[in-house]
């Protein structure tokens, strides 16, 4: 059996597979598990990179019917039953598990790739973090007020959860954090915008919870703009409802798309890209092969809305394949329809302020916050990372320091956008920011 990624569902999978009569190759390109809900906390240098992720193969080290591949999947010959990569020879499999997830969507503006990164892996994460610092980092140096204003302003585009939690956590950043460290900037200097297309931020948490989340954001100096669509980004700015924003930070998290693979294998996809797939997580017309997670479109019987991109599903319908694939080799009768278990949905909005919904139960503010904590120590998937994670948050919370705000991968002389001068002090024209070099590895 062949699982290409190693994410939430992939994982899932084929660690539910571990007493089954199976062997299980498990396909990916990075060769961790990442624990993505915390992944903001690296961009805003709240936690270090391996603190939220952890190499795959130690995570399967016990398993002796599994073994991982580091490479990544080009092509997937359903026919031949085959799966092709760029590093290994065909891989030959009975059954098939896909789980590789979903990528940044930019809506027909792949120009703005560069201009305006967003948040889907660790070297994202890393660069934004390399941009915010030093963004800061400029604005210190700067004695043009514009320019220095320019440096300061971060607009996030996206007021979903990671949106949300982004703009919060950079509005903390400068206000508990950096403006005791720098001497020119005053926390009131710094401008987070958040742009939202619709009528509100969070809205698939439900307009009461949506509300408290707006207004929190707003206490914390997010400038909130709600019904806003952007219409271009450079790399000195937006334009968005008709105005123009200088600012030399702008994080996109507005919408994402399933990852490529699933439009390449010639069976039916939705706009975003997703895998149709039945009520077993197979894809029609091939029984050995399921889709689950973020690449799958799976609309539960009787119901209009397919179900949300969200780790609990990834993992629910890993170990419902997995489960399948075991009695099937046994021989047994196998269940035909998944079931998904809603426990809930939550996000965090900064320091001591998080929106849940558990169940019918409605949280928002502290409470919220220390839920959001919990769980998210809970599920953190090593020990190790438990531990070092409950440890950086306490030193934060009480010091109001962070411990992770090292600028890596970057020189002087690549240059930050706008803050050059030549020898007669004037500015050097701003380079493209896709000139920037991007960090690769990151042991920070
Ligand atoms: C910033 C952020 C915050 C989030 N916060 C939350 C949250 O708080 N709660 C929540 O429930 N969900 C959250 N999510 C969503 C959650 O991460 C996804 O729903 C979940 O990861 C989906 O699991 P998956 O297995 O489908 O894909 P993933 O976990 O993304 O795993 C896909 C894997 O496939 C690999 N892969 C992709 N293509 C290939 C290829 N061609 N060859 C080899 N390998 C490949 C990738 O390297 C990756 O390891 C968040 C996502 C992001 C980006």
């Amino acid at each position: 059996m062949v699982v290409i990624g190693g994410g939430f569902g992939g994982l899932a999978v084929t660690q539910a597979l571990k007493r089954a009569d199976v062997h299980v190759t498990l396909v990916d390109r990075s060769n961790h598990f990442l624990f993505t809900p915390l992944l903001y906390q690296v961009a805003m240098a709240g936690l270090a990179p391996a603190e939220i992720a952890s190499p795959t193969r130690s995570l399967l080290r016990h398993q002796a019917n599994a073994r991982v591949l580091l490479a990544e999947v080009t092509e997937v010959d359903l026919v031949a039953r085959e799966v092709h990569t760029r590093e290994t020879r065909p891989l030959a499999y009975d059954y098939l598990v896909l789980a590789p997830g979903s990528t940044n969507a930019y809506f027909g503006h792949d120009e703005w790739v560069n201009v305006a990164p967003g948040l889907k892996d660790l070297d994202d994460a890393v660069e934004i973090r390399r941009r915010v610092l030093l963004a800061f980092e400029a604005a210190e140096r700067e004695t043009d007020e514009a320019a220095r204003r320019r440096h300061l302003t971060f607009v996030v585009i996206g007021g979903g959860p990671t949106g949300v939690e982004l703009a919060g956590a950079i509005a903390e950043l400068a206000t508990f954090v950096l403006a005791r460290d720098f001497r020119s900037i005053r926390p009131d200097s710094t401008r987070v915008i958040l742009v939202e297309g619709s009528e509100s931020v969070l809205t698939s948490f439900g307009p009461e919870l949506s509300a408290r989340a707006l207004e929190s954001l707003r206490a914390m100096g997010v400038e909130v703009r709600p019904k806003t669509r952007v219409t271009n980004i450079d790399a000195r700015g937006v334009e968005c409802g008709g105005e123009r924003i200088d600012a030399s930070t702008v994080l996109w998290a507005a919408g994402v798309r399933a990852a490529p693979l699933g439009a390449s294998l010639g069976v039916p996809v939705d706009k975003q890209g997703r895998i149709v797939v039945e009520q077993d997580c197979s894809i029609p017309g091939h029984p050995e092969v399921f889709c689950i997670g973020d690449a799958a479109l799976f609309v539960p019987a009787g119901e209009e809305q397919p179900l949300p991109g969200v780790s609990p599903v990834a993992m629910q319908q890993g170990r419902f394949v997995a489960k399948k694939i075991a009695r099937q080799v046994d021989r047994q009768p196998s269940a035909q329809t998944f079931k998904y278990l809603d426990k809930g949905i939550m996000a965090t909005i900064g320091r001591s302020r998080a929106v849940a919904r558990i169940g019918r139960i409605r949280l928002s503010g502290f409470i919220a916050w220390i839920a959001w904590l919990l769980l998210h120590i809970v599920y953190l998937i090593d020990f190790r990372n438990r531990v070092l994670v409950l440890i950086d948050w306490a030193w934060s919370y009480f010091t109001y320091q962070r411990g992770s705000r090292l600028i890596t991968g970057h020189r002087l002389h690549a240059g930050t956008p706008g803050d050059q001068l030549d020898r007669q002090g004037e500015p050097v024209p701003d380079k493209p920011l896709n000139g920037l070099p991007r960090v690769g590895h990151d042991t920070a």
